[in-house]
């Protein structure tokens, strides 16, 4: 089916520009437009709108508010020390919102023109983009059903969206170190699931287990799975851990994706980095809790942070696990890795190292 082309695009200006607030709240601030494109069976793909920012209006029975049938993407666009904008690797956003589209059930699109689209938007709100080498604009493109009926089936309407939101930090405090809670009772993804998709149910589904944490005085669920507990992410960050491996090698490791890791732009960056570096062990193997402890106990552990465009990079402090405080070093004086890799990532998404990793607005 013939996809919309950004050519197409109709924009509807604001009349006015609403106040920009100083605190930044993730999430809770939204800019002056918002970009839409509606899909139906019969008629395909409508000409893509840009328009004054403002609520939907849906149909009650519609699919996605039932079924959860939607899915969404999260980037930035970064304001550099030059005053130019940029996304930063968005095709691979685009190509990963195309994944979750197809498992959805959701109609294809060109990912291409989607990006030019939202390039136009962020583009005409330019100046929401805020002047700080902290914060950006988050871009949240978000692909709902708006099929009108209570039949479990596959939409026949749909409607891609993109709004945008000024953000600060997503933690209140960057430089510290967050604690974790680790219990196997509840399962954020699974074999043969859609924990590599970015779905919305996934993130409803982990809400009660994250206030669990918070009884418990952490920040985020450590999510385990299978019999062996393996380590898979941080909340809604990939893991990485900084050790010295069984084998006595000084390595960085994540878990693979194999299904219930969510294939974050991060992770992969950090990643291809830490291997051009070459200067130690990257691989994408198993991480199981015991692994963890025993490592922990020989004091083979270096550092563990998360990763995701939220946060970039977050270390971790400590994991409650079976009733135990487990203490995770960090940024003591042998291990820089995480403030080395966060200088390199936002050296390019500033624009202060020049890289073909960003994509100007
Ligand atoms: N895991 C989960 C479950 C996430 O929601 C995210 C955020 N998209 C990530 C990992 C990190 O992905 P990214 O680096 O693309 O932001």
């Amino acid at each position: 089916m013939k996809c919309w082309q950004a050519a197409d695009l109709v924009i509807q200006l604001s009349s006015s520009s609403k106040t920009k607030p100083d605190v930044l709240d993730f999430g809770t601030v939204f800019t002056d437009h918002m970009l839409t494109i509606e899909w139906s069976v019969t008629e395909g793909w409508q000409a893509p709108l840009i328009k004054p920012f403002g609520n939907l209006s849906l149909h009650p029975a519609c699919s996605s508010l039932h079924y959860g049938i939607q899915l969404f993407e999260g980037l930035k666009a970064y304001r550099g020390d030059d005053n130019r904008l940029r996304l930063f690797r968005p095709m691979l956003n685009m190509n990963r919102m195309a994944n979750s589209a197809k498992r959805a059930c959701l109609p294809a699109f060109d990912q291409s023109e989607l990006l030019e689209c939202i390039r136009r938007l962020v583009e005409i709100d330019q100046d929401w983009v805020p002047y700080s080498g902290s914060a950006s604009l988050y871009i949240r493109p978000t692909f709902i059903s708006t099929e009108p009926s209570l039949g479990v089936k596959k939409p026949t309407r749909a409607l891609l969206y993109v709004i945008l939101s000024p953000a600060g930090s997503y933690f209140n405090n960057d430089s510290e170190a967050i604690s974790l809670w680790a219990d196997p009772k509840y399962t954020r993804a699974w074999k043969g699931g859609t924990g590599d998709c970015k779905m919305g149910g996934n993130y409803g589904c982990a809400l009660f287990a994250q206030y669990e944490a918070v009884d418990y005085g952490c920040q985020q669920v450590l999510w385990l799975y299978g019999e062996d507990q393996q380590i898979t992410e941080a909340g809604t960050m990939n893991i990485f851990l900084h050790w010295i491996n069984e084998d006595g090698e000084e390595e960085v490791a994540t878990p693979p994706l194999d299904g219930i890791i969510l294939p974050g732009i991060t992770r992969q960056s950090i990643l291809e980095l830490t291997r051009k570096w070459g200067e130690f062990k990257v691989t994408e193997r198993y991480l199981t809790m015991d692994q963890l402890c025993s490592a922990l106990k020989q004091q083979r552990v270096k550092e563990m942070f998360g990763s995701g465009t939220a946060c970039m990079i977050c270390p971790i402090g400590h994991i409650l696990y079976q009733g135990e405080n487990l203490h995770i070093p960090h940024q003591d004086k042998n291990s820089h890795l995480t403030s080395q890799i966060a200088k390199e990532l936002t050296d390019i998404q500033y624009g202060r190292t020049s890289s073909d990793w960003t994509y100007l607005v």
